[in-house]
């Protein structure tokens, strides 16, 4: 069985990727005998509160540098099936720009959440969220506001990362175990079934398999893969280990290699 292809890579046109390099994402995905990649470069129009209290915006994207860029890695890497996409962060606060963004045409979607409310008119980056709030609280209120946004019908087909949360969860909050919110996972799980949307199976940091049992058991039929790479090196890591994981819960390639796994 062959990998899946990677559909949430960023590049140097990811404004928090310095060391992103497409070519080289692209020549890394040959080596690996990818059957495709997809370049989705961060949109991230909420101000983030950092830990060390500063509003971080990310910087605009480039789509004009950035679709010259691609046509150059198409031209380069001809048997390589390379799509655009974005992944914009919490897309249901800014559907009229998500809108107005793909006016221009992308072959990938993400959307995700990176942020949340203070309730002060502030947006707390995770990683500051478990510094005012219990841990517990930022991981059910995570999966409830995935859920709102799955709920709205903002123009996104693929749902990244889920776990995000978990990359940051704090050591002095004892181990941080995604079965403790099984409930709330399979809540949110169902909420992205009914959406229609597919799950995306995120393999940057810890890989949980517990997703797809409870994707499966949620009703979900389709999952795409991604890496979250931002340097070339980390392309489609894990994901040996994620495609066989994916395939004993039943889900298979279909005839179309960019297109998701799905199951019957
Ligand atoms: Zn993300
Ligand atoms: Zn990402």
């Amino acid at each position: 069985m062959g990998l899946p292809a990677d559909g949430h890579v960023h590049s140097q046109w990811s404004w928090d990727a310095p060391d992103g390099d497409m070519a080289r994402t692209c020549a890394r995905a040959v080596e690996l005998g990818l059957p495709a990649v997809a370049f989705t470069e961060h949109v991230d129009l909420t101000p983030w509160t950092m830990p060390d209290d500063q509003v971080l915006l990310g910087r605009p994207f480039d789509v004009a540098g950035y679709r010259a860029a691609l046509d150059e890695c198409r031209d380069r890497y001809p048997t390589l099936r390379i799509l655009s996409g974005v992944e914009f962060s919490e897309p249901h606060w800014h559907a009229a720009e998500l809108r107005a963004l793909l006016a221009g045409g992308f072959d990938r979607v993400l959307g995700s959440v990176h942020a949340r409310p203070a309730g002060d008119g502030r947006f707390l980056e995770m990683s500051t969220a478990y510094e005012t709030l219990p841990a517990a609280e930022v991981v059910r209120d995570y999966l409830a506001e995935a859920a709102r946004m799955v709920a709205t019908n903002t123009d996104f087909e693929v749902l990244a990362h889920l776990d995000y949360p978990l990359r940051y969860w704090p050591a002095t909050a004892g181990p941080g175990d995604i079965t403790a919110f099984e409930p709330e996972f399979r809540e949110t799980l169902a909420a992205v079934h009914r959406s229609g949307r597919i799950l995306e199976v995120n393999t940057r940091q810890v890989f949980h398999a517990d997703l797809l049992d409870w994707w499966r058991a949620a009703g979900g039929r389709a999952v795409t893969f991604g890496s979250d790479a931002h340097d070339p090196d980390a392309l489609a890591r894990q994901f040996r280990a994620a495609a066989d994981a994916a395939a004993a819960h039943g889900f298979r390639a279909g005839p179309d290699p960019v297109g998701p796994w799905t199951r019957e």
